[in-house]
């Protein structure tokens, strides 16, 4: 089975290769970018985990504080929720 970085697609070498805490997938160095990719407390994610974490923590919110959002704030947050789902149709 061919080791390949889950950004790039490109064969990573294993015990080079930065692996995701959550599913383990492996990530050339150049690939991964700490700033963007860890989480709180420094450990590696793949971009799919790390945007899974950040939708969790946004919808944690949601479900807490949705009814303290008032307009304009209200439809401008909608608005820009429903951008970021079409980038990934
Ligand atoms: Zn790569
Ligand atoms: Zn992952």
């Amino acid at each position: 089975m061919e080791y390949k970085c889950t950004i790039c697609g490109k064969p990573v070498n294993s015990n080079e290769a930065i692996v995701c805490s959550e599913c383990g997938a492996p990530m050339h160095k150049e690939c991964f970018d700490e700033e963007i990719l860890s989480d709180a407390t420094g450990t590696p994610l793949c971009p799919t985990c790390a945007l899974r974490s950040a939708i969790d923590w946004a919808d944690h919110i949601l479900s807490l504080y949705a009814k303290s959002i008032k307009e304009p704030a209200r439809s401008e947050l909608r608005e820009r929720l429903r951008n970021l789902a079409t980038t990934l149709e």
